[in-house]
């Protein structure tokens, strides 16, 4: 059942209460990336162009229920402005009486942006009274921050109870997206998880595997993987309390008849601060060193498995890619899977950073904007931001 859309509601002249997610990266008063920004415009420009009174609203970064000089969203309202071509007017603060004025003075077609609304700590802790004065702002409510949704604060699930609500063009996007992915995904599919630890990724590991033929590992969870293959690792990054986990996962594997590809060779150090690692195989890893990125035949042998799916969906780097020595697997399974037809997704920070530092992110058909909610959404978990707004009837007040 897909979610109501804003599509279907008469927003002419009425006041609409946008949950954005303009988590940007900022510093000083420049927008580092403003991927999340562009993103939330299909949706803003919707709504002016259909004359809402549009109020947007937003967290940005973890000021803790205080103020924050640095994490204020005035820049974030000046590129926006700069997008959309038109004055976005920064609040000086979330809710209260300077924002009731100016949402009085709010003509239809044009904008303000709430101050960062996690400087009221009532924001995080979904608190009820939070939720009403965010909604006596407005007679809409449209969610369209997806990176925010497995969180239920006030913004994104308290003040839903209380006005209609519906979600925009980003949020729509996402959940069909990711939900083709769990429902009806062109076979084979295959899913590359990387990243630092098996307990992040576990849970959408086991969600995954019915649905999966190949599941492709590495980063540092690939080696509690070989540890429990009884591989000696060194002094790498191994989650001994998770072998347990990792077997019950080769086991399932079998069972769902899921290939599961582990690496052969990997980089090795002996600190993450040399200028460049050694290639080994796993049986030869050296008591002194610690795996730090797949090698290149295990990083061929992915690529060369990619090229075979029709689905594919990534998470988590294949190494430690921020630096340069151990950044070469992540890069070659990244260009494989921008060289492929197939249909590709991407979901969590460190991955879509790494695709948007090699410039391949244009070639992804799907980068997702949520990376805990990506992952939160394929573990098969129910997010309280989506679960809160009414499920589309088919009938529109427009
Ligand atoms: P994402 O943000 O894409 O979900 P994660 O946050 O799970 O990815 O993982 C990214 C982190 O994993 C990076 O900081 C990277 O350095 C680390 N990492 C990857 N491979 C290794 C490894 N072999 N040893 C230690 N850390 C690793
Ligand atoms: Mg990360």
């Amino acid at each position: 059942m897909s979610k109501r859309s804003m599509t279907k509601e008469d927003v002419s002249g009425r006041r609409v209460l946008c949950r954005v997610d303009f988590n940007v990266p900022i510093s000083g008063d420049r927008i580092e990336d403003d991927t999340r920004i562009r993103a939330a415009l299909p949706t803003i420009r919707w709504l002016i162009e259909h004359d809402a009174r549009l109020i947007l609203c937003s967290h940005l970064g973890r000021p803790k229920g205080q103020v924050r000089e640095d994490l204020r969203l005035a820049p974030v309202a000046a590129r926006l402005s700069e997008l959309i071509a038109q004055p976005v007017t920064a609040m000086p603060e979330p809710t209260g009486p300077s924002v009731t004025l100016a949402v009085d003075d709010l003509v239809p077609g044009s904008i303000l942006l709430l101050e960062n609304l996690r400087f009221d700590p009532r924001e995080e802790a979904n608190d009820p009274g939070f939720a009403r004065e965010l909604a006596a702002l407005a007679d809409l409510y449209v969610n369209d921050a997806f990176g925010a949704a497995h969180r239920a604060h006030a913004s994104t699930q308290g003040v839903a109870l209380l006005l209609p609500s519906s979600i925009g063009f980003l949020m729509q996007r996402e959940i069909s997206t990711l939900t083709r992915l769990l429902n009806q995904p062109e076979r084979p599919f295959g899913a590359i998880i990387g990243g630092a630890k098996v307990s992040d990724k576990i849970g959408v590991i086991e969600h995954l595997l019915p649905r999966i033929d190949q599941l492709l590992i590495g980063g540092g969870m690939a080696n509690t993987f070989l540890l429990a293959q009884g591989k000696r690792l060194g002094g790498s990054l191994v989650e001994t309390d998770k072998l347990e986990q990792a077997r019950h996962i080769l086991v399932e594997a079998e069972r769902t008849g899921t290939t599961v590809q582990l690496p052969s060779d990997v980089v090795v150090a002996s600190s993450i601060e040399v200028a460049q690692g050694t290639v080994t195989t796993v049986d030869d890893i050296d008591a002194e060193d610690a795996v730090f990125d797949i090698g290149p035949t295990t990083a061929a042998r992915y690529a060369g498995i990619l090229a075979s799916l029709r689905t594919v969906f990534w998470n988590g780097p294949l190494g430690v890619s921020e630096r340069a020595a151990f950044a070469q697997g992540t890069s070659t399974v990244a260009a494989a899977v921008a060289a492929t037809t197939t249909f590709t997704v991407i979901g969590g920070g460190d991955s879509v950073a790494a695709v948007e530092k090699l410039g391949l992110a244009a070639k992804i058909d799907h980068i997702s904007t949520g990376g805990g909610a990506s992952l939160e959404f394929l573990e098969g978990r129910s997010l309280p931001g989506i679960a809160v707004i009414p499920d589309d009837t088919g009938a529109s007040d427009a």
